[in-house]
């Protein structure tokens, strides 16, 4: 028995389900979920992704499930459609089974900024489990699906992966299409995935990607894009990096030692773009989610406030009731930054600064195949950590934002456990580097292996 079986017969699927109920009184991961028997998962042909079962961020469209985004604002909102990650999941005999607790349309480390759940950390029930994809990594993290979507627009793929122990990918910007994923901040946002193999995040990714008439920023992806990595790959190493916890600092020596007891070349490098990637990050996300969020006005969908006397009271009070404060935040600082006369001022050096963040990895990865850097400088925090406020959160983006802003892809991989929590690392390599992210990681993977949090149990042992 294995995950493709796990929905096959009304036996089995309820072994499935009492597993994930289990583990949902305790971490609260998915906002939604059906699992039953699925005649998908019979009539699947045989292929690696055929009957498994897998869990999507809530602010990706699946149809005939909410589309929450983890907001008051979409919190009864029914999707009529599938995203074209979904759609082509299905097509393989994927089983769309929940959707997944996220930060409030994606702003934040935490997911402590869903306005409908709160997720706890499968390691550590005290902790979070990171955002703004938590859910999916928490669900992954304890077993209950063995892949899931998430999205990444300055590090809510990788952050939580981190923070749960497990795999996870950020594409190339473009490589997997944008339809049916709620925008946040367009030119940033993309697909990810999450699991605890990276087989599966590589037939999965191969499954999603490619062009699609629908997201015109989509990418036509073809096999012979991919690149591959070296027989003997150059790694680049961060030197001096300052910030960092004594966990995150020695899990990152010690993957570059282990890089360099196999015998790779390791090129160190300065990254002195990194001090600037926060502010120019969080001036083009704001600068775009107070456009893309203009369209939740109590009007047309979602929230309409009782009351609004005239259209433009409605659409305040709906605004005012509907989203939460970090919302709120991101949208008054993207409209500061854009206000006439001061966009030079913000946004445009914000793009000068992303332009120079190209630039240098161009000339990076002219030298090295691929660049080794922390996912986050502190491992899963408490929930309500004063040392971690939102402003402390978003200093702490500067690893996994910066692969958004050059649009390279990126991976995080376990790098081991420190006082009983996972230290996730990452790779960048350049755009269409997928596969040489997934073969590098294959290298520290007999070093640094998977390990389940406890309570953990396989798909054999759920359905026996
Ligand atoms: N923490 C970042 C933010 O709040 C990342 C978000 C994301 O990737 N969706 O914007």
């Amino acid at each position: 028995m294995s995950w493709n079986k796990v929905c096959t017969s009304i036996e089995s699927a309820e072994k499935y389900r009492k597993y994930v109920e289990e583990w949902e009184g305790k971490i609260h991961s998915m906002l939604e979920y059906r699992i039953e028997k699925s005649e998908a998962a019979k009539q699947a042909e045989k292929g690696e992704l055929s009957g498994l079962p897998f869990a999507v961020k809530d602010n990706i469209a699946v149809k005939n499930f909410n589309l929450t985004c983890g907001s008051k604002m979409l919190e009864n909102f029914v999707s009529p459609y599938n995203a074209t990650a979904v759609k082509k999941l299905k097509e393989k005999g994927c089983i769309p089974v929940g959707k997944t607790n996220m930060d409030e349309f994606g702003m934040g480390s935490s997911t402590d900024n869903s306005a409908l759940a709160v997720t706890n950390n499968p390691w550590d029930l005290e902790r979070v489990c990171g955002g703004s994809s938590g859910g999916s990594a928490a669900a992954v993290a304890a077993g209950l699906v063995p892949f899931s979507l998430g999205s990444d627009t300055g590090g809510s793929v990788r952050q939580p992966a981190s923070f749960c122990g497990i795999y996870g990918l950020k594409p190339t910007y473009g490589s997997v299409s944008r339809y049916g994923l709620v925008s946040y901040a367009s030119s940033l946002d993309v697909i990810g995935i999450l699991s605890k193999k990276t087989d599966i995040i590589e037939s999965v990714f191969r499954a999603v990607r490619g062009f699609d008439p629908n997201d015109q920023t989509s990418i036509d992806y073809k096999d012979s894009n991919e690149l591959s990595l070296p027989e003997k790959p150059v790694f680049s190493v961060l030197k001096n990096i300052k910030g960092l916890s004594d966990e995150v600092n020695d899990a990152y020596l010690n993957a570059v030692k282990t890089l360099k007891d196999k015998g790779y070349e390791l090129r160190e490098i300065e990254l002195p773009v990194l001090e600037y990637v926060v502010p120019a990050y969080y001036t083009i996300a704001a600068a775009e989610a107070s456009a893309n969020l203009a369209r939740y006005n109590g009007i047309r969908y979602g929230y309409r406030s009782p009351k609004g006397e005239t259209p433009a009271e409605l659409m305040k009070k709906s605004r005012d009731e509907g989203f939460g404060d970090e919302v709120k935040l991101r949208i008054l600082l993207g409209t500061y930054v854009l206000r006439s006369g001061f966009r030079d001022r913000y946004y445009i050096k914000a793009q000068k600064i992303r332009t120079k963040i190209v630039k240098e990895f161009d000339a990076i990865f002219k030298t090295s195949d691929l660049i080794i850097l922390p996912s986050f400088p502190i491992p899963a925090f408490k929930h309500g950590d004063e040392n971690m406020s939102q402003y402390q959160q978003k200093v702490a983006d500067k690893f996994t934002a910066t692969a958004n802003l050059a649009g390279i892809p990126a991976l995080s991989f376990p790098a081991g456990e420190y006082n009983s929590l996972p230290v996730g690392l990452q790779f960048f390599a350049p755009r269409y580097g997928e596969k040489m992210l997934l073969d590098a990681a294959g290298i520290l993977e007999n070093d640094f292996p998977v390990s389940d949090p406890p309570g953990f149990k396989s798909a054999e042992e759920i359905v026996g």
